[in-house]
């Protein structure tokens, strides 16, 4: 049976993957080595030294690939190095046409490292392709989508910028961690490059830090995998091992999450003293159509904005929760909360922040995967 034809709840679990040659090992052992004995030299198995590929990481990065419907992955030491890589592609002159409304860390690196450095990048609301289109000027290299947008949960039409980034001989590039191939393939909607903090979803079980890149192409995955070689930003074997560990039940992990989405983003929305909630599974959700028809279902990710509420009575709803954990990051098997303007978004100046939407109420939600009466419990005791 060819990888190819398997549906994608088997790819989670066999693609890329071999029993390991040694000794039949079923599970990619954790080669945990730095080099390789050569019997002569230039005369090796395949492996040389581990900041240019490991065996554990090379299974990773294949599961990746066979998830992200590509044919190149390559495995960083965190999603923010795996971005750091895709930019490195560019040089000074050149512009990126990046999502407004994008994770903290992103903006950062792109406005703190990279614009030193002589790139350019302009930022849009995305869900109006014209307004991209209209920043698209002959220094335009990049342009770099999140979508749902965090912590917004906008969702932009891929297959709809694709075809702009086309037109214009542009590279489009999906940060696809909030989503994941559950949900969506960027590569089949026309995107070059899918990036993951693999720290989320894929991983699943918030135990490591790993960021990823799938790509199609061979030339840009060679390219690719030069500065991921040359920089040296890898994620080392035993982290290797803990995503392709998560990957495998990254497709029942995902359901429960969407199921269990559902049921806290309309508990909040038929909530008295809640003033809006942000889940594109909602008919009413702006972006409701392009979400149905380019996600398989809505995800675990929501975020809200209680009635009336101050900064203060954000951070006194975080605080009561027992369940949900205040924490940074998402996409774990248990309930994370977080208060994006001092947390995951602090870095961005408020006026920025707000432009977007992110007030200084507004509460952000990782779902997890506990039995939904609880959560719903959780959250009841502390809205009161
Ligand atoms: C966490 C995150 C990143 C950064 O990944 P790290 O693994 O923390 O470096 C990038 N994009 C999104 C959407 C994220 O949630």
């Amino acid at each position: 049976m060819s990888e190819k034809t398997l549906k994608f709840n088997s790819r989670t679990i066999h693609g890329g993957q071999h029993p390991d040659k040694a000794y039949g090992a079923v599970m990619p052992p954790i080669y945990q080595t730095s080099t390789y004995a050569q019997s002569a030299p230039g005369v090796h198995q395949g492996f040389e030294y581990s900041r240019s590929a490991n065996p554990t990481r090379t299974a990773l990065e294949n599961a990746l690939a066979s998830i992200e419907n590509g044919s190149y992955g390559l495995a960083f030491g965190s999603g923010l190095a795996a971005i750091d890589a895709v930019i490195k592609l560019l040089g000074p002159g050149d512009e990126v046409i990046s999502t407004n409304d994008l994770y903290g860390g992103s903006y950062r690196l792109f406005k703190q490292i990279f614009e030193k450095f002589g790139i350019t990048f302009r930022f849009v609301g995305m869900q109006e392709t014209t307004e991209i289109e209209k920043q698209i000027n002959k220094n335009t290299k990049l342009i770099w989508v999140e979508t749902p947008t965090n912590p917004m949960m906008n969702v932009i039409n891929i297959e709809a910028v694709s075809t702009l980034a086309k037109k214009h001989a542009v590279l489009l590039a999906v940060d696809n961690t909030f989503a994941t191939p559950y949900l969506q393939t960027p590569l089949d909607l026309g995107a070059d490059i899918v990036m993951h903090s693999a720290t989320k979803y894929l991983g699943g079980h918030s135990d490591v830090v790993v960021g990823a890149l799938v790509v199609k192409d061979k030339k840009l995955a060679e390219k690719l995998y030069f500065i991921q070689n040359a920089s040296g930003a890898v994620c080392g074997p035993m982290d290797s091992f803990l995503v392709l560990r998560g990957i495998k039940t990254l497709h029942v992990r995902m359901q429960r999450h969407c199921e269990n989405g559902k049921v806290v983003a309309h508990y909040l929305a038929n909530h008295p003293k809640i003033e809006n909630v942000y889940w594109p599974g909602f008919e009413t959700h702006p972006n409701h159509a392009i979400a149905k028809s380019q996600m398989n279902d809505f995800g675990g990710m929501i975020s809200f904005v209680p009635k009336g509420s101050s900064y203060d009575d954000a951070i006194k709803i975080v605080s009561k929760l027992k369940l949900f954990t205040l924490a940074e990051s998402l996409g774990g098997v248990e309930s994370l909360a977080g208060h994006p303007a001092s947390m995951t978004h602090a870095s961005i100046p408020k006026m920025e922040r707000e432009k977007i939407g992110v007030v200084d109420s507004l509460i952000r939600l990782s779902v997890g995967i506990e039995d939904a009466s609880d959560l719903i419990a959780d959250l009841e005791q502390a809205i009161g």
